[in-house]
């Protein structure tokens, strides 16, 4: 990615479009708008200062981003020129990057995070000074989460009338399709490389199997989603084993692809369609949608919440305190609860973990081990390809209980159950566990619960092929309850 600067600052005026998560050409309104003035537009990444942001991405996230810049950049090149990366701090670089081309304007795509939404208040407010004309847009949501508010006025904390107001207002029936041509001016560059993005250890390696990040790779997940798994959403969504989720999140996360353009394509599918399914199905897609809005909504307004729980009456939880090989036994799927240890497994190979495992896995370790969700929630931060602020705290703190229309605190799941219900023939698990590959699928939940006679012809020695139970769940659920009634009251 190596440019050297051939421009002057002569001929049509320049504006930068500084990419951040927005790393697509469709439905992008900073280079819309840049385009539109009839700019010459300097398209840059700049890799922020550790000090600008105290969410950087975690290992997985880094990975994706490395691949997802190599593909906008490939994108901007059929138009003429690469993307031109930076290293923050963001502002003298965006400054530096002003001054080297002459652009007049600078044009990006708003974040919610609050040290981003500081930094670039901040930003704004200086470029401005300098005389450019900075503007921010939005790219990332459906609505602003300012432009929703309860009938008192203030941020919504209850999901369904949120999704409610946002039905109320229309969910996009259209979004811009890719600019057919940009005039795109080149500048100094960094090597992608020198970012430093992949990891150095082999673990990422078989991520590539899986994924493919970019705005074509967005495009895809989205058709394939629509073609085959729309019309078995409602009641596939919840099976581990079948790939019957979108899997949009990474993308999503990175604006490869943004909400109002699959709001736009999920709606023109259902009014193609004759299917009842398809039309259900794509309901509650739209829904889970909404889920990502409303974590946003929530982060904005509650900015505190990524550390600390909304119920404030969580604060004095009593928490296990040495609890670090417990931990490690869970982040390596090492409990002896099979659920638990399947979806640990997927989440370390795959940078990925099914929705329902999520909230199985996540119950277990703030519940059953009682460890705070924090603890979990950096752990997803770091290992998660769609590692993502608002949803991974919503997700956490929906599942601990202590959070916005969070599940019930005495709501404790349980991983055997679950596993039956939504694994009754074991695939998931045998998939991911080969060592309890050959027990019947009636003890494969619970090994423990397995005759000694059954274990044996499976080849399997709790302890040493598999761990025993890390806890007893009976026992485990029961100690949570108790911690839940000392802050109940308080
Ligand atoms: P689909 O079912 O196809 O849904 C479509 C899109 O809707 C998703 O891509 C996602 O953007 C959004 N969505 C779906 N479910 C939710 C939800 N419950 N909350 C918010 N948005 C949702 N999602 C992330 O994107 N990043 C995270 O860091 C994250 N951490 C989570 C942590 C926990 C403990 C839990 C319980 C959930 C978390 N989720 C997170 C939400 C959810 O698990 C994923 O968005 C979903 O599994 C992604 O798969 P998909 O794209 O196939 O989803």
């Amino acid at each position: 990615m190596n440019q050297r600067r051939e421009d002057t600052v002569t001929g049509p005026p320049a504006a930068i479009v500084w990419f951040r998560r927005d790393l697509r050409l469709a439905d992008n309104p900073a280079l819309r708008a840049a385009r539109d003035a009839g700019m010459r537009i300097v398209p840059v990444y700049i890799h922020a200062h550790e000090e600008e942001t105290p969410w950087a991405p975690g290992g997985a996230s880094r990975w994706w981003l490395h691949h997802s810049l190599a593909a906008l950049d490939r994108d901007l090149r059929r138009h003429g020129s690469g993307l031109v990366i930076r290293r923050g701090p963001s502002l003298e670089a965006l400054r530096r990057l002003a001054r080297e081309t002459g652009a007049g304007a600078v044009h990006w795509n708003r974040l919610y995070e609050p040290a981003a939404i500081a930094r670039d208040g901040a930003i704004k407010q200086t470029l401005r000074q300098d005389g450019l004309d900075a503007h921010s847009h939005n790219a990332a949501l459906l609505f602003e989460p300012w432009a929703l508010q309860t009938q008192s006025g203030g941020p919504y904390r209850v999901f369904t009338p949120f999704w409610k107001a946002c039905l109320g207002l229309g969910l996009a029936e259209n979004a811009a399709p890719p600019p057919e041509a940009l005039a795109l001016m080149a500048a100094e560059s960094e090597s992608l490389n020198t970012l430093g993005l992949l990891p150095q250890r082999p673990w990422a390696d078989a991520f590539a199997d899986h994924w493919q990040p970019g705005e074509r790779g967005a495009q895809d997940a989205l058709a394939t989603f629509l073609d085959r798994a729309a019309a078995d959403y409602a009641a596939g969504r919840d099976l581990p084993s079948e790939r019957a989720t979108s899997r949009l999140s990474p993308h999503l996360h990175f604006g490869e692809i943004g909400p109002r353009q699959i709001a736009a394509a999920a709606q023109a599918h259902m009014a193609r369609s004759t299917d009842r399914g398809t039309f259900s199905g794509l309901e509650t897609f739209l829904r889970e949608l909404g889920w990502r809005e409303f974590a946003h909504h929530l982060l904005f307004h509650f900015p505190q919440t990524p550390e600390r729980s909304l119920d404030a009456r969580f604060e004095a939880f009593p928490w296990t305190r040495d609890h670090a090989s417990r931990l490690e036994a869970w982040q390596r799927g090492r409990t002896g609860i099979p659920l638990v240890d399947a979806g640990m497994r997927e989440l370390w190979h795959t940078g990925w973990m099914h929705n329902r495992v999520r909230m199985v896995v996540a119950s277990f370790l703030t519940k059953n081990l009682l460890i705070p969700w924090q603890a979990g929630a950096r752990w997803f931060w770091d290992t998660l390809l769609d590692a993502d602020l608002a949803n991974n705290t919503l997700g956490w703190q929906w599942t601990a209980g202590c959070g916005a229309d969070a599940a019930p605190y005495f709501r404790v799941f349980n991983p055997v159950l679950q596993g039956r219900k939504f694994d009754p023939q074991g695939r998931y698990l045998r998939r991911w566990l080969p060592e309890l590959a050959r027990l019947p699928d009636k003890d494969l939940h619970a090994p423990w619960e397995a005759s000694a006679q059954t274990l044996q012809r499976a080849g399997i020695r709790l302890g040493r092929d598999y761990p025993n139970p890390l806890v007893d769940l009976a026992v485990s659920r029961k100690q949570a309850l108790a911690a839940y009634q000392s802050i109940k009251t308080a």
